[in-house]
Order: C-alpha cells, then sequence, then structure tokens
C-alpha cells in the first residue's frame, strides 16, 4: 500500500482527492490548517483507517515518521478574495511550504507534485495559454502575492528536480468547480450559484466580457491522478478549454438554477485577467487525458450540491 501526502487535504480539491485516492487503495497523511479549507469536508473518510488528519501548517518544519512514496502539495489559499485577505501566508505556504515539502519529498525519495495555476500567466496577452507562455504578471499588484508565490514555488521545484533529481511534477489548474467549494470563498461558481438559488442579484464584475473556462472537479481529479503516474517533469495544464465571457456564465447558471435573479454588475475588481482558456494539447498528448463532463451536467450537480447543503 503507497502512502500519499496530501497538503491542504481538507480543502475544495484535496478533499476530492482524498476520496479519489483512498478509493484507488492508497493510504493517506492528510495535512491541513484549516486556514481556508474545513473539516467537515473529509468528516464523509473520518471511520477509514487509511486515512490519517494531521492539523499543521506547512510554511512550518513538517515532522512525519511514516514511510511517503507521493507529497501532494495542495496547500494555499486559491479564491481571490481569500489570497488578499491573507497575503503573507499565501506568499509563505508558496515559499516556505514548498521548500518544506519538496525536503520532506527528498529525504523521503518520495515523487512531488505542485498544485500551481493558470495564475502564473497573470492577465495573459496569449489565449489560449500553452505552457510555454511565459506570463504577464504584475508582481506588486493585489493578486501578486498568489501569482508571484506559485511562480517562485515552481522555480523551487524544478532546482529540485535538476539539482536533487527528485521526481517532480507541476500541475498548472484551471478554474475548477464543483461541490465542496465554500458557499463565502467569493468565486464566481459559489457567488452565482447562491445568489440564484436565493433569486437575488447575480453580481457580475465589470462588463461580464472577461472569459474564464471552467472545468468539473472529477475530470480534474482524473487528470491530476494520471500526472501522478506519469514520468512527466514539466508544467502541464490542465483544465477545460471551453472559454465562456462571465455574463454568459451567469446566464448559464441563471437558467440552470431556474432562477428569477436579476443580473447586475460591479466595479471590476484590480488586475482581474482579461481571458484565460487552457491550451491542453500537452496533456491530451502526454497523459491521454481531457475534460469529460460537459458544463451543463457538471453546473447540474453542483447546483444540486449547494441547494442541500
Ligand atoms: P481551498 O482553499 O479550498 O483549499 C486549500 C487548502 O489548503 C485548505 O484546506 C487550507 O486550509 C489549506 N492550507 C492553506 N494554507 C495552509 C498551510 N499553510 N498549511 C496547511 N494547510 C494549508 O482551495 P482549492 O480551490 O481546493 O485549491 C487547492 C490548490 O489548487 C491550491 O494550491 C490552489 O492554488 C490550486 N488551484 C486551485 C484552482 C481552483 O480553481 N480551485 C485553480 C488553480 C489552482
Ligand atoms: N466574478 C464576477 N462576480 C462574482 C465573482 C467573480 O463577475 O461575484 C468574476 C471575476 O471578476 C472574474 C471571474 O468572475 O473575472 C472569475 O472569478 P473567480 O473569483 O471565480 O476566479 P479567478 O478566475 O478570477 O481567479
Amino acid at each position: 500500500m503507497k502512502t500519499v501526502l496530501i497538503t491542504g487535504g481538507a480543502g475544495f480539491i484535496g478533499s476530492h482527492l482524498c476520496s479519489f485516492l483512498l478509493q484507488k487503495g492508497f493510504k493517506i497523511i492528510c495535512m491541513d490548517n484549516f486556514i481556508t479549507g474545513s473539516k467537515q469536508n473529509i468528516i464523509h473518510l473520518a471511520s477509514n483507517k487509511s486515512l490519517k488528519l494531521v492539523e499543521h501548517d506547512v510554511s512550518k518544519h513538517i515532522a512525519i515518521n511514516d514511510d511517503i512514496d507521493y507529497v501532494l502539495h495542495f496547500a494555499s489559499p486559491a479564491s481571490p478574495i481569500d489570497y488578499q485577505k491573507i497575503p503573507i501566508q499565501t506568499l509563505k505556504v508558496g515559499s516556505l511550504g514548498t521548500h518544506n515539502t519538496l525536503g520532506l519529498a527528498l529525504a523521503k525519495k518520495a515523487k512531488y507534485m505542485l498544485a500551481s495555476t493558470s495564475e502564473v500567466y497573470g492577465d495573459p496577452l496569449v489565449n489560449p495559454q500553452p505552457e510555454s507562455y511565459w506570463g504577464n504578471v504584475n508582481p506588486v499588484g493585489i493578486r501578486g502575492c498568489y501569482d508571484e508565490a506559485k511562480r517562485f514555488a515552481e522555480a523551487l521545484v524544478m532546482a529540485y528536480h535538476r539539482i536533487h533529481n527528485v521526481d517532480v511534477k507541476i500541475v498548472r489548474i484551471f478554474n475548477t468547480f464543483g461541490p465542496k467549494m465554500r458557499k463565502d470563498d467569493g468565486r464566481a461558481v459559489p457567488n452565482f450559484i447562491n445568489q440564484s438559488l436565493a433569486n437575488k442579484p447575480i453580481t457580475v464584475y465589470g462588463d461580464g466580457k472577461q472569459t474564464r473556462s471552467f472545468c468539473y472537479v472529477d475530470d480534474l481529479i482524473e487528470g491530476i491522478y494520471k500526472l501522478m503516474m506519469s514520468d512527466v517533469n514539466e508544467p502541464i495544464n490542465l483544465g477545460n478549454p471551453e472559454e465562456h465571457t462571465i455574463l454568459e456564465f451567469a446566464g448559464i447558471i441563471k437558467s440552470l438554477a431556474k432562477s428569477k435573479s436579476k443580473i447586475i454588475f460591479k466595479e471590476l475588481p484590480l488586475d482581474d485577467p482579461h481571458v484565460r482558456c487552457p491550451d491542453i494539447s500537452k496533456a491530451k498528448k502526454i497523459l491521454g487525458w481531457e475534460p469529460k463532463t460537459s458544463l451543463e451536467r457538471g453546473l447540474t450537480e453542483t447546483i444540486g450540491w449547494f441547494a442541500k447543503h
């Protein structure tokens, strides 16, 4: 039985990863300090003897006696509202947290994966974004704490690969949605769904012409697993290349939720990327991966989940 350490395992994506890897027969050490995640996300796994929950801030030294085969570093605030509220913790988990988890992987001779992000491309001047694009990031802007932490993390991961020969993987995750997103994390999907379900105004920022491409979480998890099992050491984009304007997206959610909400416009936050869409040719070619869930099906599942919780 192989053991996987998942940092940020009580978060949105981390908790889905815990469930998926337990089903695949892995032993899981789920490490989290619950700064943006919650025990509630993994409560259904509490009785599973193959999962150990460790409350710890990974920006501090990590001591673990168990053998570890994989370190998956997913701890980091991810929603713009979260990381702008706690920018220093965000910079620390991307830098010190990445250093600590890489050191652990080296000591345990474990394979390593960094959860990176499409934000490394900043407000991109190339659309869709291939992995070869170096990005357009404002280092001192309000998103800089997240974008630069992840860019530093990627550089550190590659240094551990080149100098210490750690078998590393970097997944550049594009906007992902699904059950277990925090209701109040401020991202477009939970906001639009909760506003729609309550028949309250749907808040579109700016003119809503900025684009995003939303991937259903089950598809993302499949891609992460394929990357984890691969020999690839270079960054890989994972996301759904179906691109919509945010205004279109608000309309789709409103209609799927059969809502009477009005769509209203609010000020566009600073440095909000104008476009975002993954070029997933590499994931298709190297991993044989592409998303399978239609936007409609993924959103219907997610709306159902939010309605219940
Ligand atoms: P999330 O906020 O739901 O989960 C992050 C988890 O990390 C939380 O449980 C939080 O408590 C934990 N955490 C944060 N700092 C920590 C620390 N110092 N020590 C221990 N635990 C800590 O966010 P998410 O959406 O699940 O994102 C998970 C990862 O995926 C992040 O690294 C994020 O950057 C990346 N990502 C997510 C998306 C997305 O669309 N959700 C897109 C791109 C990248
Ligand atoms: N957005 C919006 N209304 C909201 C929340 C977000 O119009 O209530 C917009 C936001 O300005 C951005 C897009 O939706 O252009 C996606 O935002 P999100 O916070 O989900 O993630 P981002 O891709 O910006 O990290």
